[in-house]
């Protein structure tokens, strides 16, 4: 099966288990827009906590808020969101599709990489044990000639969005010939701005009505809020202030779908510190939120840091976390050493001083800030599409298995009576009963065992409680794990514990205080 093909399946398997939905679907849906259903809230609700509280919880230094959507404004001519929250489009003209010129030239990069990538795959066959990647990638003419092409149209794509010179933009697609992926032609229109902010009025006559925007970023809430949130929490830097809510952007290319929404949620911190402690800070969140990602256990060399080594002028660090979905690596979360940007910004434009007062030297400073900005629907989707497996079992059989981190599994827990009488109901809604004060768990007494194990299965349910005949007799039930599909035979007073155990978060904030 190609990537493509698991992925169809996998958007497929969200929509018919009650992960995801296209919107407002019984009038044909709305471009770039999900609902996510009875099952997929759960999920991300169990990824905004593992999030929020490795953040807010761990960290005795951060807190959080929950600013709103809408906001004056002069905000966003601060942040500059007004003036260059721009993508640079182009549509062709034989398939009036219409694309991000700058993801245009990034994928023509990337398929240059892969051609990297085969020579080095296919160099390493032909030396064998001997084969030295570093010194091949070094030496190899015809690697080096590649390297060099990207890093020309590279920096050409750089300096030319610096100097908002769309023609050029322009210019090098066509240098690179590169064509529509649909009509497979070059027949392009120029290169035009588009501003991403959706606006809106505020105000209930049109006369007087105000043009406000639906935020792109949940950041800014943070940045107008940090002198209450110092001051009213007597904060000391360095401290961080967390925040998680929607953002709203009009992106022109939606595609992928949850990777690239219009309506999305993003989960972001601002870590405020003192000039020139930045750098240290920056490294340390870079670290940290890698972790976070690893101790999921959906494999380390999925990710991977792409460090930028053209920074937005404001910046002095960054980085993105990517990770490998079916379409490749992809980024899902931006850490970024921000420098005195934002605040200095918001001073200038509020006419307000928004500084921090150090009691030890007795000096006051507008603070630097490391961001870490990820969003949920895309770690939803990094989730998905890692857990998604369809596996031959013995006997011919096959299934679809979701195996999500225990942790953040919809579905807890499945009770399920063997029969549908002799009391075993009663005894398996007893065990619901228990156990739903701390865990999702669903009752289930339709169909085969088998069956009712693979639609469990199919939606990651880490462990199934069986109560048959014998359970009557000795009080014991059986549990199935979801990965190893193995059983075993406990008393029913142990099954808190089991699925403490095999579901407990703290496991995974264990792994990030190592
Ligand atoms: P991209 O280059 O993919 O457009 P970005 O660099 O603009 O992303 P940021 O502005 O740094 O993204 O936003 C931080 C995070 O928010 C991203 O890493 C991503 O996880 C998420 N995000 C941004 N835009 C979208 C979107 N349209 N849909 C879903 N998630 C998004």
């Amino acid at each position: 099966m190609t990537q493509e093909e698991v992925f169809k399946k996998l958007v497929a398997h969200c929509k018919e288990y009650g992960f995801i939905f296209p919107s407002s679907e019984i009038y044909d849906g709305l471009a770039a827009v999900y609902d996510y259903g009875q099952l997929g809230v759960e999920l991300k609700n169990n990824i905004k906590k593992y999030w929020w509280d490795s953040m807010v919880k761990l960290n005795s230094n951060i807190v959080g808020i929950d600013a709103a959507i809408f906001m004056h404004p002069k905000v966003w001519e601060a942040s500059g969101h007004v003036g260059a929250f721009n993508d640079p489009l182009i549509d062709n003209k034989d398939s009036k599709k219409r694309y991000r010129a700058d993801v245009l030239i990034e994928e023509w990069c990337e398929k240059q990489n892969e051609k990297i990538n085969k020579e080095v795959a296919k160099a390493a066959k032909r030396f064998g044990e001997s084969f030295d990647e570093t010194m091949f990638r070094q030496t190899n003419p015809r690697v080096i000639d590649i390297q060099n092409k990207i890093s020309a149209v590279q920096q050409r794509m750089v300096t030319a969005l610096e100097e908002n010179n769309l023609a050029e933009v322009k210019q090098i697609i066509l240098d690179c010939e590169i064509v529509c992926p649909i009509s497979g032609s070059r027949n392009w229109t120029d290169v035009r701005q588009f501003n991403l902010m959706f606006d809106t009025k505020i105000g209930s006559v049109a006369e007087g009505a105000n043009t406000i925007y639906l935020r792109p970023e949940t950041a800014q809430g943070i940045f107008v809020n940090f002198l209450n949130v110092q001051k009213s929490g007597r904060m000391k830097i360095p401290f961080g202030i967390a925040q998680m809510g929607k953002a709203f952007r009009n992106e022109i290319v939606a595609r992928q779908f949850i990777f690239r929404m219009r309506e999305f949620e993003q989960m972001e911190m601002q870590f405020f510190v003192q000039p020139g402690q930045e750098i240290q800070w920056f490294n340390h969140w870079k670290n940290f939120r890698m972790k976070w990602h690893r101790a999921l256990g959906l494999g380390d060399d999925k990710y991977r840091y792409h460090d930028h080594e053209k920074l937005a002028h404001y910046a002095n660090a960054a980085t993105d976390v990517e990770f490998q979905f079916p379409f490749g690596f992809k980024e899902v979360e931006g850490i970024h050493s921000r420098t005195d940007y934002d605040l200095s910004r918001h001073q200038q434009f509020s006419g307000r001083k928004i500084q921090y007062f150090d009691p030890e030297s007795g000096e006051s400073f507008v603070p630097y800030v490391v961001e870490t900005s990820i969003g949920v629907d895309r770690m939803f989707l990094q989730i998905m599409s890692a857990a998604y497996a369809e596996e031959q079992l013995e006997g011919g059989e096959q299934r679809v298995v979701l195996r999500i981190p225990a942790a953040l599994a919809p579905i807890k827990v499945a009770v399920m009576p063997l029969v549908k009488k002799d009391g075993l109901p009663e005894v398996a809604r007893d065990i619901v009963n228990k156990l739903k004060f701390d865990y999702m768990c669903q009752y289930d007494e339709k169909d085969s065992i088998g069956k009712r194990y693979r639609r469990q299965d199919a939606i990651g349910t880490p462990l199934c409680v069986t109560v048959d005949h014998q359970t009557l007799e000795d009080g014991m039930v059986t549990v199935r794990h979801r990965d190893s599909m193995q059983q075993q035979r406990i008393k029913i007073e142990e099954l808190q514990q089991i699925v403490e155990t095999e579901v407990s978060m703290k496991k995974l904030f264990e792994k990030l205080m190592d």
